[in-house]
């Protein structure tokens, strides 16, 4: 019984911990970044494969040693990486080969002339094109656009590893070891990874390198300002994978959407690049034995809930209504910030909390949302992404007399249509493929809060 008592005290003391909740006065002044640049030194064996035949004394040992690593693997990549990270040497499991793990040597950086230094070149022009990436992502941590992020996040201190792969990373990911999958950019909440290997192959692709490393910064940053659950059982289908066009679920959509809307608002090439995914969709398998099969579902054939689950439809949505209502930006990090301990949100709790904190914008929130999803949500979906209000409920009576050609409403009438002011034109061909024209948009989200 005390025994079952001490357990008990102890869930509620790790609940009370999870569960504080930082109010508004203590929204975070700045990003703190502890930035630190790491090079691999060394890929170690740590572990052998023992043949089938080996003796039980030999597979006794194997198994020994892999409980072992990986003991120290989740020690190294929870607990260290997250809370204890320093300078000097250390040993960097691989995701992808339990035999194997990197030596890395981390030195801390806070200017540029440091991180030069670390990389033992004086200036920008001798850098490698993988640590032009590197330093990009530096730039972003940086930046004024970052700094005006701090408002809306809970975080103090984010952690920033810059991996510079050096001669160890390939352009393909299907070599030993992965060195890409293994140092492919992430985010844990506390701790950013970021490496050249995903982008020192791309110098004259669009984007390039070096503006993927840095708009992927803001991506990772936030997924570190978003407390949302994410799924855990395999949350991106059977290969692990996603992809901006994939259907996967509304949660894991709304979580990438709202990392990849972070992209758009920070470089015009992503916005296009996030508009284009939106004109076909890609379906993995759930069949066992069909991982990372995927076939295709044009838009126009989906569901409303398939459109809700697909990366694309979230970061768009978000970027529509960003630059269609007046101060959109701000008004979606207010929304964004105020249902943070909905664990379990996603587009929808946004979208619904937005027009009730500005009912005033509700016809032109609900038009560019519905045209988003290409008209296709019924009652019980309109309702559940709007929420029932007067103002809700006039724009659903006038949507579904416009369907009926005006006749069902006296009311309806051409002069009826919401009509969107804005420096952004939202139109829906039709293909349904979405096109958005907007103009450069070089300030930050932020700066209105
Ligand atoms: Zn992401």
């Amino acid at each position: 019984m005390k025994k079952y008592c001490k357990s008990i005290l102890f869930v509620l003391l790790m609940l009370a911990v999870f569960c504080f909740q930082p109010n508004k006065a203590m929204a975070v002044d700045e990003v703190d970044f502890g930035i630190y640049y790491q090079t691999i030194e060394e890929v170690v064996t740590i572990n052998e494969d023992v043949p089938a035949d080996a003796s039980l004394w030999d597979k006794a040992k194997h198994l020994g040693k892999s409980i072992i690593n990986w003991g120290k693997k989740t020690w190294e990549s929870e607990i260290t990486r997250n809370f204890t990270l320093g300078e000097g040497e250390s040993l960097w499991y691989s995701k992808t080969d339990s035999n194997i793990a990197y030596k890395v040597k981390r030195t801390k950086v806070t200017t540029e002339e440091e991180l030069f230094k670390a990389m033992g070149k004086s200036s920008e022009d001798e850098l490698t094109y993988g640590q032009k990436c590197l330093l990009s992502s530096f730039r972003a941590a940086k930046s004024a656009s970052m700094e005006s992020r701090a408002d809306a996040s809970y975080r103090k201190n984010i952690k920033l590893i810059l991996t510079d792969t050096g001669d160890y990373a390939t352009r393909r990911n299907d070599t030993n070891p992965d060195v890409r999958t293994d140092f492919w950019p992430c985010s844990s909440g506390p701790t950013i990874s970021m490496s050249d290997a995903k982008y020192k192959y791309s110098e004259n692709s669009t984007p390039s390198g070096t503006e993927d490393a840095y708009t992927t910064t803001f991506h990772e940053y936030a997924h570190s300002m978003d407390r949302t659950f994410s799924l855990q059982l395999k949350p991106y289908g059977q290969d692990g994978k996603h992809y901006t066009n994939e259907v996967t679920t509304a949660r894991m959509a709304f979580i990438e959407g709202w990392a990849e809307y972070n992209e758009m608002i920070e470089s015009e090439v992503m916005a296009k690049e996030y508009q284009n995914a939106t004109a076909s969709l890609s379906v993995e398998s759930k069949k066992k034995g069909e991982s990372g099969e995927y076939s295709d579902l044009d838009p126009a054939e989906a569901t409303f809930e398939q459109l809700l689950a697909a990366e694309a439809y979230n970061c768009n949505t978000l970027f529509s209504l960003s630059k269609n209502l007046n101060d959109g930006k701000a008004k979606i990090t207010k929304a964004f910030t105020s249902t943070r301990w909905n664990l379990f949100r996603d587009l929808k709790t946004i979208v619904k909390k937005l027009i009730k904190q500005n009912p005033e914008d509700t016809e032109i929130i609900c038009k560019t949302v519905d045209e988003m999803f290409l008209g296709k949500m019924n009652e019980k979906e309109f309702y559940q992404m709007f929420g029932k209000t007067d103002e809700t409920k006039a724009y659903f009576e006038k949507r579904e007399a416009s369907k009926n050609g005006g006749e069902t409403s006296e009311e309806s009438t051409s002069d009826d249509k919401v009509e969107i002011e804005s420096t952004t034109d939202v139109t829906v061909s039709t293909e349904n493929k979405l096109t958005v024209e907007s103009e450069s948009e070089n300030d930050s989200p932020f700066d209105d809060n």
